[in-house]
This record gives structure tokens, C-alpha cells and sequence, in this order.
């Protein structure tokens, strides 16, 4: 099958890799240089369902240099004043045995190993292009050219959108006072804050808050936002010092009315865009590579390729929507303040602190979807 990819982010390259080893033909359309895609600063966290998919496709024994493995996830509702963790033991059985409940990676390292592995690929060809591909040369076109996807505009395909009025503000601190191995999700009135590890006392902080407390933040030295910091983290953790400039992103959801149109496919953040700090874009993204590849390599399908947009559509919708509501439930969850809410909060934290069975359930959909 011949099939164009729109798009060499983390998403369309993964679904080179993927699709290649499924024995597609590919092209690669790519406006910006690998130079250009490595240097992004930011962390992902990466899930079992991730680890699973970077295994099938041989990529797995490379990255795992690069990858800091947390064992707790610790949740902090600073509403309630309480706290649950999520262990290695509320994983289902087959995760359990990696002894962690997730892994961190920098952008920078993961987009380099990807792209590199791409380069010994023969059945990918790279065209350095903004120039969307002509339907005619092609079986399927992938779209996965991120949020501001110019072939949905050029397609006109409708979605569900809007503004968070948030900000997010990511930077990279030393931390006095915690584990190496522990990633905090702190759900405070401002928007929920993620601390992840990145090996020893460094940690990556993903923090969204109103766009007037995150100017007013921006504008601060880096002595007095570290003071801002010590505020907002958790009883006896110290923030030591910045280690980067910290930056900030406007936070927006919007979800396509429609994963296809026509030969076209839309993946990753070209169809799916969620506040970030549920640490679950990148994963979603890739299990629309998984999705794919399966119906691309399914011998009913290759016969009549017409149908695989649709059959993808329809495949993606559960998966999808469920972390769509999960992750805007969570900044919902986290910015309500209205004492209405407290009892049904402090239900949820009573039921996932005392309940394995509702840790595991919650635990295995953030780790391997629906
Ligand atoms: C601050 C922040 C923190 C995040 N943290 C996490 C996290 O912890 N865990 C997680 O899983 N996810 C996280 N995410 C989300 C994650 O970054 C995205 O899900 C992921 O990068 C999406 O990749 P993508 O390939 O779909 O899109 P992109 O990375 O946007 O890639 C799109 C590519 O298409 C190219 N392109 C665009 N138009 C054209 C064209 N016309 N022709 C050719 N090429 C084109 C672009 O140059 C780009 O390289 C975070 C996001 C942000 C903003």
C-alpha cells in the first residue's frame, strides 16, 4: 500500500515506523529539519499502552537509556488536603512485572532515537515539503501535522472546540525533600500541576494556571518564581533552582467531528488536542498509530482500502472520547472550588484511597486506554 504521512512530529513519525514494518510504502512530508523537530523542550510521560507499542516496533532496547521509570504516582487534592497513590501494584498483571507505573522522557532524546531508527528504514522515503500531496499518487493520506493542521483547514473538517483560559507553564527545577522515583499530580483552585521525575533531583514541572497569575508569573525573576514554586508544591518539598527558562503555552481541547474525510486520516493532535497535564496526549496519539497498522495490515481490509478511514473512525471513538472527558473531568475537577463539590469530592478520594479495585480501574484506563 502506498500511504502518505503529513507530518514527521512524534506522530507521524511513530506511524512511519509502524506502517513501514507493516510493509506500506511511505512519505514522508516534513516542513521542518530533523534539527529543527529534535529541539523542543518538553517531557512526556510515557504508559505501559506506549511501551507496549515502542516493543512491537523494535525501538524499545534504544530508548530505554533515555527513560526515567517513576513507581508512584502520587495525586494531591489541595482542596481536600488528601492525598492517594497510585503503586506499581494497582497495575494490571502483565504491567506489573516493569516495576513501574510509567516512564519519563525528554523530547529531545525520544525525537532523536525515532528519527534515527526512520533513517534505516528503506520503505520510508523523506520529502522536505509543506506542500500538501496530491490523493491521486496515494492508497491513504495521513494528516498528523499537529493542532493547526493546514490540511483539516484545507479540508474544512469540522470539530468541537475551545479555550481553557489557561496557561501552561513548563520548566525544569532542582527539588529538595522528594523521591527520584515519584510523579505528582497536585489538583489545585489555579488548574491541576504535574511534577515529573527526570533523574536524581531534577524534575520537570507542567503547571496550568489563569492566563493573569501565569503572565504575572512569567514576568517574575527566576529567584522570586521559585519562591511562587515552594508555595505551590507539596508539604517539605523545596525547590532548589531553574535549570531552564521557563515557558509558557496557551491551553486549548479540540476534538474532530470526524478521524477521516475521504482518502484522508487524521492523527494524533491533528484530531484529538487535550490540556496536557493528564500526561495523556502523546499515548493517545500512538494508539491511533496502533489502530491503523491493525486495519492496514488486516487482509480484509487491504482489499478494499476505501473502507480503512471509515473503519478507523468508527475504531478511535471509544478510546478517544473516554480520556477526552477523563482529562477535561480532571482540570474541571481541580478548578472547582465551590463547596457544592465537596462531598462528591471527597467521595472520589475516600473510594480511590480505600478501594485497590477503583485505583486499578482508574489506573488501567490512564495506562492502557479503553
Ligand atoms: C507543554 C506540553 C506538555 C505536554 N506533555 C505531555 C505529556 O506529558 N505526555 C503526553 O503524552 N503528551 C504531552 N503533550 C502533548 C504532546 O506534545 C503531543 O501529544 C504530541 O507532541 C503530538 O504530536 P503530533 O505529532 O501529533 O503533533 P506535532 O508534534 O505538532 O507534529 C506535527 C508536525 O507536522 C508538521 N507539519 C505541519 N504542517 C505541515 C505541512 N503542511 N507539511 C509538512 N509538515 C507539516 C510540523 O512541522 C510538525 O513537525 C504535551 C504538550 C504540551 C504543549
Amino acid at each position: 500500500m502506498n500511504i502518505a504521512i503529513i507530518g514527521s512530529g512524534l506522530t507521524g513519525s511513530f506511524a512511519a515506523i509502524s506502517l513501514a514494518k507493516a510493509g506500506c510504502r511511505i512519505d514522508l512530508y516534513e516542513r521542518l529539519s530533523d534539527e529543527e523537530l529534535i529541539n523542543r523542550d518538553r517531557c512526556y510521560a510515557i504508559t505501559h499502552s506506549s511501551r507496549k507499542l515502542l516493543v512491537n516496533i523494535g525501538i524499545w532496547q534504544s530508548l530505554l537509556s533515555d527513560l526515567v521509570p517513576f513507581k508512584y504516582l502520587n495525586v494531591i487534592d489541595c482542596g481536600l488536603n488528601k492525598n492517594v497513590k497510585f503503586r506499581v501494584s494497582d497495575l494490571n498483571n502483565l504491567d506489573k512485572k516493569y516495576s513501574c507505573v510509567g516512564w519519563i522522557v525528554e523530547h529531545k532524546k525520544i525525537m532523536l532515537s525515532i528519527l534515527e531508527f526512520i533513517s534505516k528504514i528503506d520503505n520510508i522515503n523523506k520529502i522536505p515539503t509543506s506542500v500538501i500531496p496530491n490523493t491521486t499518487n496515494y492508497d491513504l493520506i495521513v494528516a498528523a501535522d499537529g493542532a493547526n493542521s493546514a490540511t483539516k483547514k484545507k479540508l474544512k473538517t469540522p470539530s468541537f472546540k475551545f479555550d481553557y483560559d489557561q496557561v501552561c507553564i513548563t520548566a525544569k527545577v532542582l527539588l529538595r525533600g522528594v523521591k527520584s522515583t515519584e510523579a505528582f499530580e497536585i489538583l489545585n483552585n489555579q488548574g491541576p500541576f504535574a511534577v515529573l521525575p527526570l533523574g536524581g533531583d531534577l524534575f520537570q514541572i507542567v503547571c496550568s494556571q489563569s492566563v493573569e497569575n501565569a503572565n504575572f508569573n512569567m514576568s517574575r525573576s527566576k529567584s522570586l518564581f521559585l519562591d511562587y514554586l515552594s508555595t505551590i508544591l507539596p508539604y517539605g518539598v523545596e525547590p532548589d533552582s531553574i535549570i531552564d527558562e521557563p515557558k509558557a503555552y496557551p491551553i486549548k481541547f479540540e476534538l474532530n467531528y470526524s478521524f477521516h474525510s475521504g482518502k484522508y486520516i487524521y492523527l494524533g493532535e491533528t484530531s484529538h488536542l487535550f490540556h496536557p497535564v493528564g500526561g495523556q496526549g502523546l499515548n493517545l496519539c500512538w494508539r491511533d498509530v496502533k489502530c491503523l497498522t491493525s486495519l492496514v495490515s488486516s487482509p480484509l481490509l487491504k482489499k478494499n482500502k476505501f473502507s480503512i478511514p471509515i473503519f478507523y473512525s468508527i475504531s478511535r471513538l471509544v478510546d478517544v472520547l473516554s480520556i477526552s472527558i477523563l482529562t477535561d473531568t480532571l482540570v474541571r475537577y481541580s478548578r472547582s472550588n465551590l463547596n457544592i463539590f465537596f462531598i462528591p469530592r471527597f467521595l472520589v478520594f475516600l473510594c480511590l484511597k480505600k478501594s485497590r479495585f477503583a485505583r486499578k480501574f482508574i489506573l488501567n484506563i490512564m495506562t492502557n486506554g479503553l
